[in-house]
Formats: C-alpha cells, structure tokens, sequence
C-alpha cells in the first residue's frame, strides 16, 4: 500500500527520523501490515501518549487523507509539545477493507478484518476520524443512559473544540454523546474509555455536514481536503493543548 511506503519514508528519513517512528501493529487476514507512526521528541520518559486514528470504516476516505495531512503537519511544523507528548497516528486501520474500496465498492462499509488491535500503549487521549456528519463526539457509544467517567470535562472540552474548529472553517460541527446519532455496542471510543481507561475519547465525524445526504456524503471533492483538515486539527489542537497542561500534573491525567 502507497500509504505505508510513505510512512517508512517519513521514519527514514534523515530530517525527521530522531523523533519520528514507524510502529508495526502486525498483519491484517489478507497480509497487509497495519502501521502507525509515533512522532514524539526523544529525551523524555514521562511522556503521555496521544491516539489518533482513521480508516476504520473503509469508505470513509476523508478520514485517512485528513490523518495523513496531519502527520505532514506535525513533522513539518514539529512543535514544542512534542517534548511532552507522543502522538501514534494510524492513517489506515482497515487497510484490507480500504484497498477494497478502492478496487472494488467504493462504499463497501464492513470490515474486512477482525484486528482491532488499538492502542497496546498508554494512552492519554484517542481520538478516532471517521465520516460523515459534521460530529465531535464524546463516549459513550452504547447508550445514552450510561455517563462517562469526567463526563463534565469532555463535555467542557468538546465545546472548546468546536469553538475552535468554527473559527478555523465553515462547517457546522455540534458536539454531542456518540450514542445521540445512533447507539452502537462496541465502537473503538468506548473500548479506550471503558476498557482502557482514557480519559479524552472523542470520534470525528469530519464533513459534509449535511444529514440529508446518502452515499455522496463519503465522497469529498480534493480541493475541501486541506481545509477540512484544517478545520479538524484546530479541534483536535485543542485536545492536544489540554493533555500538555494535565501532563504537567500527572495525577490529573488519565484520572489516576
Ligand atoms: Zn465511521
């Protein structure tokens, strides 16, 4: 897959590779290899770890090309926090239903594989990209019943990024519950949240806002690529921001 040749690239090359890895999450059932990259500055080990990921939901492609805009982004800007925190992007989760989607149905929506091997790291914040919608969501997922733990904070939070992704773009995001667009079981936000105890879980549901559209909602043209993801970082931003300022206090972080 381009992607992962990318990856490699970006891990070996001689500007980037003193703070920037490759991570092999192993092989998918058709023999892809799932990789992420860690990009982080070395000579801290009290880092904490920020989960990005997109690519789950194989039709979704906005979602990858966002994740990738990012990674460029971070290793072209290459910004201060990056001594305090490590971020793990995974731009294809599915590349088995991705490349599927590509050759085959462009809005194949099932997965191809049953690897779902997330994060096997200490992870502070995660933060999965998907489509469409215009949605920031916090957990949980499965029922609208059941509150989150600091559910005041990640609400509190959620707010803030809206706020500032409405001054970076046009898109009408509102930041809801996961379970108000449709109570699902088992997605990966309430997996971090309630297995491994992440504190800051939130699923994207990047542009078109338009809850009237079908299957033409997947499709974005190229040229909204950079300022969707634009739009999205200055959300995520947000988040990031805030996991720094709790890493200074360990005890606040993760809610331990
Ligand atoms: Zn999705």
């Amino acid at each position: 897959m381009e992607i992962n040749s990318w990856l490699q690239r970006m891990a070996t090359s001689n500007q980037y590779k003193d703070f920037v890895s490759v991570v092999d999450l192993g092989n998918t059932t058709e023999g892809r290899s799932m990789l992420a990259l860690k990009i982080g500055n070395p000579g801290n080990n009290q880092k904490v770890a920020f989960w990005i990921d997109a690519g789950i939901h194989p039709r979704e492609w906005i979602s990858i090309a966002v994740a990738i805009w990012i990674i460029d982004q971070l290793v072209h800007t290459r910004p201060k926090y990056l001594d305090n925190v490590d971020l793990y992007i995974l731009p294809v989760l599915n590349p088995d239903g991705y490349e599927f989607t590509r050759n085959y149905d462009r809005f194949w929506r099932h997965t191809r594989s049953n690897c779902t091997s997330l994060s096997p790291y200490e992870c502070c914040a995660y933060i999965t990209l998907h489509s469409f919608f215009g949605l920031w969501m916090y957990s949980y997922s499965y029922s609208i019943e059941v509150d989150p733990p600091h559910k005041d904070e990640l609400v509190a939070l959620s707010e803030r990024a809206v706020a500032a992704m409405s001054q970076v773009g046009n898109t009408n995001y509102s930041a809801i519950t996961s379970a108000e667009l449709y109570p699902a079981a088992g997605v990966s936000d309430d997996w971090v949240t309630g297995v491994l105890g992440v504190k800051y879980s939130f699923t994207i549901e990047l542009p078109p806002d338009d809850p009237h559209l079908n299957e033409e909602g997947f499709v974005v043209d190229e040229s909204l690529i950079v300022p969707i993801a634009k739009e999205a970082w200055a959300g995520i931003s947000t988040v990031i921001d805030r996991v720094v300022q709790e890493s200074q206090c360990p005890c606040a972080c993760c809610g331990n």
